[in-house]
């Protein structure tokens, strides 16, 4: 979804793992993909403008009927059901039954990397960039957690799967390492 953020180093990820993916704006447009990768950027502005472009219920029932979405950053904030204080009138696309909190690690932390344990993509640690990341708050038992990391002595979660939804709180598209790509590719979309 090319409104705002930064959705061609995503489409530069999956060039690398030979999958052609279309930069989509407009409701025509997202009403033909098979699958919506929702990149990192600002979240306010991305559901701003997603709502001046008509697109939130459209988005909201894809991702209700299936369509597999993947969430980076402000894209996990948009793929959650709520917002821990959202900024006033801050809309959220939803699918995945949790509640993040926004710009989560604080000002001393605003920006910083971390090797994560994620099992799902191999015992290889996954090199996690997070800039001024969400975390995960609460979340129901139907979501699956990926990957977590400890900030101020509590595990937070930072990569979650609910059936066909994907989200990280950092940014695999921003890194060389495609595995996390791969594995929505793989796993999620089922290709
Ligand atoms: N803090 C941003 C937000 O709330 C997300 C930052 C990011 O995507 N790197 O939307």
């Amino acid at each position: 979804m090319a409104l705002q953020g930064d959705f061609r180093e995503h489409l530069l990820a999956f060039q690398d793992l030979e999958i052609e993916g279309n930069l989509v704006k407009t409701a025509s447009e997202i009403s033909k993909v098979d699958a919506l990768v929702i990149p990192g950027g600002e979240s306010t502005t991305i559901s701003k403008l997603a709502k001046s472009f008509g697109l939130l219920d459209l988005i909201s029932e894809r991702i209700a009927s299936g369509m597999p979405a993947f969430g980076t950053c402000a894209g996990m904030i948009l793929l959650s059901n709520s917002i821990v204080d959202p900024a006033s009138s801050q809309d959220v696309f939803g699918g995945i039954d949790m509640q993040v909190r926004r710009n989560a690690f604080g000002r001393q932390t605003e920006s910083f990397e971390a090797d994560l344990d994620f099992q799902a993509i191999g015992e290889e640690p996954f090199r996690g960039v997070f800039i001024r990341a969400p975390w995960v708050e609460k979340f129901a038992p139907e979501v699956e957690i990926l990957a977590s990391i400890e900030s101020g002595g509590i595990q937070r979660s930072v990569a979650v799967r609910q059936g066909s939804i994907l989200a990280t709180a950092f940014h695999p598209e921003l890194t060389g390492d495609r595995r996390i790509h791969n594995y929505f590719l793989n796993e999620v979309c089922g290709k």
